[in-house]
């Protein structure tokens, strides 16, 4: 099979002394905090475009009656739980720099929507297949939410060495 990863090494490059960001030798301390970043701060403005889709939901479940089913219901309600603690978490660690602090968010976050778009297909049932681009496109594309900005394995890892002190390997 070989090692197809598409990863790109620059080995002395030069840049104007102005450019640099951060120290000379720093750049993986400067990619990481940037990554931190994109797992936590940034996220803030996505959790207003969940609660629309939530909503959404509870929308679409109470026109095609699916809001009457016992187990629907229930986990619209454990959803709206689960947005209610994604919110409290991002507004609790807002301006912190902790970044394992970004790697629980992105987590929680990404699993959340994950799980919404799941939960869509349900109340959508048979009809999620035709038509309703909006809910397909929201359960295909969070997938790959749990893997962009640092798979799940990975902000795991980094929970375990930094929050928890275990050993890196
Ligand atoms: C929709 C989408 C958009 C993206 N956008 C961008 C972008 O804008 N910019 C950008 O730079 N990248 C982007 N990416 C790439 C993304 O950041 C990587 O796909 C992601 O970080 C996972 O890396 P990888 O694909 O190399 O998987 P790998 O690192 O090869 O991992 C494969 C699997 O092994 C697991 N794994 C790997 N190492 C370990 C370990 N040490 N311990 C336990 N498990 C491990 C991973 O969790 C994963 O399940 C995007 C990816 C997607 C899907």
């Amino acid at each position: 099979m070989g090692d197809h990863r598409p990863e790109v090494f620059f080995d002395g490059a030069r840049t104007a002394a102005a450019h640099v960001v951060g120290q000379p030798g720093d750049g993986w301390q400067v990619a990481k905090a940037t990554l931190a970043f994109e797992r936590g701060a940034a996220m803030l403005g996505l959790q207003v475009g969940f609660r629309r889709d939530l909503e959404n939901l509870i929308a679409a479940a109470r026109e095609s009656g699916a809001a009457a089913d016992p187990l629907l219901r229930d986990k619209l309600a454990r959803a709206w739980i689960g947005l209610e603690a994604v919110r409290a978490y991002a507004l609790d660690t807002l301006g912190g720099d902790d970044p394992t602090q970004a790697s629980v968010l992105k987590v929680l976050w990404s699993r959340w929507h994950q799980r919404l778009g799941e939960l869509a297909m349900e109340i959508l049932g048979a009809e999620s297949m035709t038509g309703h681009d909006e809910w397909q496109r929201l359960f295909l594309f969070s997938r790959a939410e749990t893997i962009y900005g640092g798979s799940d394995e990975i902000q795991r890892n980094i929970i375990a060495a930094r929050a928890l002190g275990l050993p890196r390997k």
